[in-house]
């Protein structure tokens, strides 16, 4: 499965000379949202990264996602694992796990996001999870955005990334693109002026 193509295909990862919110241009830009956007695609995505969790052996009884990016990958993941889904929010600011859900003492959580930049909601909504009791026995995306090592890729843990490194974390591709300071962009050199992603209609 090319699961850039897939990207490409949904407009989900564009090329072009964007204005990341950073500050820092970027030839490639990620809109994970819009991979998702056709349901048929979220099950394909969802099925072959709960192909990976299940060839692990590595057994889940519950997803976690943490909203709101998570929401939507999460629920196809939990759906092709044939396991119970539920999502952690934001109250002001601070992850929690509200409408009723509830972890029992020891249940085995997967954390499910659309896309591991650093790993940072995720384990906050892990940290969470672990306070009522559950136990966190794997993190997964679809997307990796190369700051952290997921298993069946050669991509060096960078010393940003915040997934513990004793949790296996599973993506379906690393999506790794120079980021660059605008002095330093070999685009803007090339004389092309960055847009920022998503202003125009967005
Ligand atoms: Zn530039």
């Amino acid at each position: 499965m090319n699961v850039k193509q897939i990207y490409m295909d949904a407009d989900a990862l564009l090329e072009g000379h964007f204005k990341l919110s950073s500050g820092n241009h970027s030839q490639f830009y990620l809109q994970s949202a819009k991979v998702l956007e056709d349901p048929k695609t979220a099950t394909l995505l969802a099925t072959a990264l709960a192909k990976q969790i299940k060839e692990s052996g590595i057994k889940i009884d519950t997803v976690c996602a943490p909203a709101l990016g998570g929401l939507i990958a999460g629920y196809a993941l939990a759906q092709a694992l044939d396991v119970r889904y539920i999502f952690a929010e934001r109250v002001e600011g601070k992850m929690s796990i509200r409408r009723g859900f509830e972890v029992t003492k020891d249940e085995r959580v997967l954390i499910c996001e659309d896309i591991i930049t650093t790993g940072g909601s995720a384990m906050e909504a892990g940290a969470v999870v672990e306070s009522l009791g559950g136990e966190i026995v794997a993190v997964a995306a679809l997307a990796n955005r190369g700051f952290c090592a997921r298993q069946s890729s050669d991509i060096e843990r960078k010393a940003n990334c915040k997934l513990p490194e004793n949790i296996p974390f599973f993506a379906l591709d690393d999506f790794t693109f120079e980021m660059y300071s605008p002095d330093e962009c070999p685009l803007c050199k090339d004389g092309s002026e960055a847009i920022k992603p998503g202003s125009r209609g967005n």
